[in-house]
């Protein structure tokens, strides 16, 4: 019988801190956070940081559990085989479990330009460093978003809103995921925000240059901010310690959310990759990641076998501005459906799941447990059907 367990936590955003909240269930476990930065970023606000309406960050103190340790550092490396990371500062931290919650960040462009001339913005750091930029530039100035996946609808319409001249460039569809109906509000709402669209085939930026942006089709775009948002890619700290990842680098788990290399290790969020089977990056799957990577833990200490991952998306949630936002709905298999919110009433449905998102995390270190919506019905049968489909992938535990 171990009678103290020590928990390390990798990674302080949404799935880290659901995760070392929901740990400290038990008097036992003693929790570690290990974060680089010391307040947390509620990330799904970092647009509206560049559009100046939210800094994007929350004090630690509202959303962690007093019984939770953060230590304000970086994991370099993870040694299974001792059990225990290195800290970029250079000291050690042993445990007995460590859950595996590095997030996301800009995926790694391969477009020439981006890296010396674009600004990225999935990060607190990189918005912070565009912020002033827009600041300083005329008010007329060209402002190039490229990329309209979620956060390239969102930046475009935050920075329209605020009197920019912005042109959305695509790379194919106007917002792949939502339904045509969406697709046709959101692109309205665009409109009447003045943003240029530019979709379709041609639409895809081949090169980034200091005052303009190349299209596929030989266009030429006079651009005095380039703002790229095409993609995620994960922190590589899985692979750099010898752990089994996916294509992306998310660690590869089961459906208890335990890694394939090694039951003492649990990932949650946009690191990890169950059962290699898709899995939207995202705040809305990221806390019940969290909880479910804390269950796993604590079902092992209680000598029970740790259930299955359940997951129902219901939406995908775009604000347009501040004023307007679009709540596109969908089946639980994560695929959009006709109807959706949109106009004041999506914008104000949106703003309540950004206030209610450390509110739930709030709940959860005040008392751990709390949070149920990983325990919800409907996700498990689809997420049993896609592993069957896919057989040897999953690790049964
Ligand atoms: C502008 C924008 C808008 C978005 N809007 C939405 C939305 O409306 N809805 C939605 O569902 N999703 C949205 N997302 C996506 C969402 O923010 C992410 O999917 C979510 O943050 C993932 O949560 P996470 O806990 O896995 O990772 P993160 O929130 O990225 O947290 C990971 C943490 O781990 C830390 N870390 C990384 N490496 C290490 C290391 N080596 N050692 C220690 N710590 C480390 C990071 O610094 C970070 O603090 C948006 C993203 C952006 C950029």
């Amino acid at each position: 019988m171990i009678e103290n367990t020590e928990v390390v936590v990798v990674g302080g955003g949404y799935a880290g801190v659901m995760a070392a909240n929901r740990l400290t269930r038990r008097d036992d476990v003693t929790v570690t956070l290990i974060n680089p930065r010391p307040t947390f970023v509620h990330r799904v606000r970092l647009h509206q940081l560049v559009g100046g309406s939210d800094e994007a960050v929350v004090d630690y103190g509202e959303v962690l559990g007093e019984r939770v340790r953060l230590l304000v550092d970086a994991v370099a490396r993870i040694d299974a085989t001792e059990r225990g990371v290195t800290l970029a500062s250079g000291g050690t931290v042993g445990y007995d479990y460590l859950v595996y919650a590095v997030g996301s960040h800009s995926a790694a462009p391969s477009v020439p330009g981006v890296a010396e001339l674009a600004y990225l913005v999935a990060t607190l750091e990189e918005a912070r460093q565009l912020r002033p930029v827009l600041a300083d530039a005329p008010a007329a100035a060209a402002v190039t978003v490229v990329g309209a996946g979620p956060t390239g609808i969102e930046i475009a319409a935050e920075l329209a809103e605020g009197g920019r001249t912005v042109t959305l460039v695509c790379g194919g569809v106007l917002g792949p995921y939502l339904h045509p109906r969406g697709r046709r509000a959101v692109a309205g709402r665009l409109a009447r925000l003045g943003v240029t669209v530019l979709d379709g085939p041609g639409a895809s930026v081949t090169t980034v240059a200091p005052d303009a942006v190349h299209l596929a089709d030989a266009r030429e775009l006079p651009s005095a901010v380039t703002v790229w948002t095409v993609g995620f890619g994960v922190p590589d700290l899985a692979v750099r310690s010898g752990l089994s990842v996916d294509d992306l680098g998310r660690l590869r788990t089961d459906e208890t959310l335990t890694s394939v290399d090694d039951d003492r290790i649990v990932a949650a969020g946009d690191s990890a990759a169950p059962s290699d089977q898709p899995l939207r990056m995202s705040c809305q799957a990221a806390m019940p990641l969290g909880a479910r990577a804390a269950d796993t833990v604590l079902s092992r200490l209680a000598g029970e076998q740790p259930g299955a991952l359940r997951l129902s998306f219901a939406a995908q949630c775009l604000s347009l501005g501040r004023d307007a936002g679009v709540f596109q709905f969908a089946d639980r298999s994560d695929v959009a459906v006709p109807f959706h919110v949109g106009g004041r009433l999506g914008a104000r449905l949106k703003e309540s799941v950004c206030q209610g998102i450390p509110k739930l995390l709030a709940d959860e270190a005040r008392k751990p447990g709390t949070y149920r919506l990983h325990r919800v019905a409907g996700g498990a049968a689809r997420r049993r059907h896609l592993v069957r489909a896919a057989p040897g992938q999953a690790r049964s535990t």
